[in-house]
């Protein structure tokens, strides 16, 4: 099984195969970059990579797995603590850094290796072991300090398989995001999945509207946050019409969102669910219907359950919540380093928890109602799931956003309380919205206004961060 398939077979030597904000490559001139990057690798286990949004990383990268090695990309954003964490604890070799782009700051970590992006070697490479490394990726950090998740080549292989099923994934596809490249989203589908599939790739640099209107692509990848800012444009929008398949992913994409994209886009937005954990595990299908507000049913290879807290399995009614557990092939190993979040994971019977609530429909279509530390909310003897409360604040013209928690409360256990960005209205008025939209204790019994909500890279919502205070 060769884990970059296309790339390793294909002689195309136009250019444009695949195109970063700073270059572009054919197929040919990729498989030469990226065997002289190998060609320095010879007999190393780990190595870091300075994930720029770049056509080095994507060299380098390449570079790593063509010889074998385990790849631990590094957000350059990173702060010196989380960075120091990830080159620490993944135990990585050296620190791979495109020349030409961006320079990490110093500080303390392995060696500095310059990647020279231009240079071609026409040495080829044997294949490594499809059970061997090819990611160490750290979580996004949203409950916590990141945990480096061991990924195999096989695992990526079957998780990429899997989407070009759902997704009629080809050759003859153009792939446009602007990811960043150092989690599942940006690497494993948006840059491994073009390598071994054979789409072309456009990463458009910061995932700007304009941007993505302007790259003309047949699939298009964004965080909701990215999807947000193309339904408020409507011009850009607009221009993803000839578009064949829009997916949303890392977060839960807000209804509001996706009806106004499917008027001006014409697009229903594929949405799909995963975690760094376990790559992607169920998603909506190109084929098939899509419906707002859940993620679709398991990928090919995957398989899903639904448990209460003894773990006794859950009916699938669409009604009944409880923890979202997932098993297959693309599962990751294990985590680096963290035998206790190991343990804590696993069930005897070997199923990854993942942490998150989801309900289940009788057809196999997943509704995730957040996580079960943040977004399952306990207040007065009901489950309330956040995002419902958060859907209904968005739906009000004033909200631009809202993130909606449990806070302890002496009565009620907890007290839903949300937290919005918004203009032009005020806490009674938006608590009386809700409750015009869903049942009396899903309200909000107090709203709390700021200027922005903690996000990490993804955009995701930091919630251990609103109620740190
Ligand atoms: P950490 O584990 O470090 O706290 P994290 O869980 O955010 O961070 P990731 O592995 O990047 O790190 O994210 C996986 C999580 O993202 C899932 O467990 C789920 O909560 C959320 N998620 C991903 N896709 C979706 C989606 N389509 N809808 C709702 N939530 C989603
Ligand atoms: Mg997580």
């Amino acid at each position: 099984m060769t884990l970059l398939r296309w790339l390793a077979e294909s002689d195309d030597e136009r250019p444009g195969a695949v195109r970063v904000d700073d270059g572009a490559v054919s197929w040919v001139e990729l498989r030469r970059r990226a065997s002289a990057v190998a060609d320095e690798l010879r007999g190393v286990d780990r190595v870091a990579v300075e994930a720029t949004a770049t056509l080095g990383t994507v060299v380098a990268v390449v570079g790593a797995l063509t010889a074998g090695a385990a790849v631990v990309p590094v957000p350059p954003d990173a702060g010196p603590m989380e960075r120091e964490h990830i080159l620490r604890d993944s135990g990585a070799a050296a620190l791979l850094v495109p020349a030409g782009g961006p320079q990490p700051v110093e500080g303390a970590g392995p060696p500095v290796v310059p990647v020279d992006p231009t240079r071609g070697s026409d040495t080829v490479h044997p294949e490594p072991d499809p059970a061997g490394t090819a990611l160490i990726l750290y979580t996004s950090g949203t409950t916590g300090a990141p945990k480096g998740a061991v990924i195999s080549r096989g695992a990526v292989a079957a998780c990429l398989d899997g989407l070009a099923d759902a997704w009629s994934w080809t050759p003859d596809d153009l792939l446009v995001h602007g990811l960043p490249l150092f989690h599942v989203h940006g690497l494993v589908l948006g840059v491994l999945g073009p390598l071994r599939l054979g789409s072309r790739l456009h990463h458009v640099g910061r995932p700007r509207p304009d941007r993505y209107a302007a790259a003309a692509g047949s699939v298009y990848f964004g965080v909701p946050t990215v999807w947000s800012r193309i339904a408020a444009d409507p011009d850009a929008a607009r221009a993803l019409r000839p578009a064949r398949l829009l997916v949303s992913g890392s977060a839960a994409l807000p209804a509001a969102v996706f009806a106004d994209l499917a008027t001006l886009t014409g697009h229903r937005v594929v949405e799909r669910y995963g975690m760094t954990e376990t790559l992607i595990t169920v998603s909506a299908r190109a084929d098939g219907p899509r419906r707002p507000g859940t993620v679709g049913v398991p990928l090919p290879g995957v398989r899903t359950r639904v448990v209460d807290e003894h773990g006794a399995a859950l009916p699938a009614d669409g009604a009944a919540m409880g923890e979202l557990q997932v098993c297959g092939s693309t599962l990751f190993d294990g985590y680096l380093n963290r035998p206790d979040a190991d343990a804590a994971t696993r069930t005897p019977d070997g199923w990854f928890r993942t942490g998150d609530v989801a309900t289940v429909d009788p057809d196999g279509w997943h509704r995730i109602v957040g996580r079960a530390a943040t977004d399952l909310i306990k207040s007065g003897g009901y489950r309330i799931g956040a995002g419902e409360v958060e859907d209904a604040l968005l739906a009000h013209p004033g909200v631009q956003e809202a993130a909606v928690v449990g806070i302890p409360h002496p009565d009620l256990g907890q007290q839903v309380t949300a937290y919005v960005v918004g203009d032009g209205v005020d806490g009674p008025e938006l608590i009386d919205f809700v409750a015009r939209q869903l049942s009396a204790h899903k309200r909000p019994r107090e709203v709390r206004f700021v200027d922005a909500l903690p996000r990490n890279a993804l955009g995701k919502v930091q919630k251990t961060r609103l109620t740190a205070d």
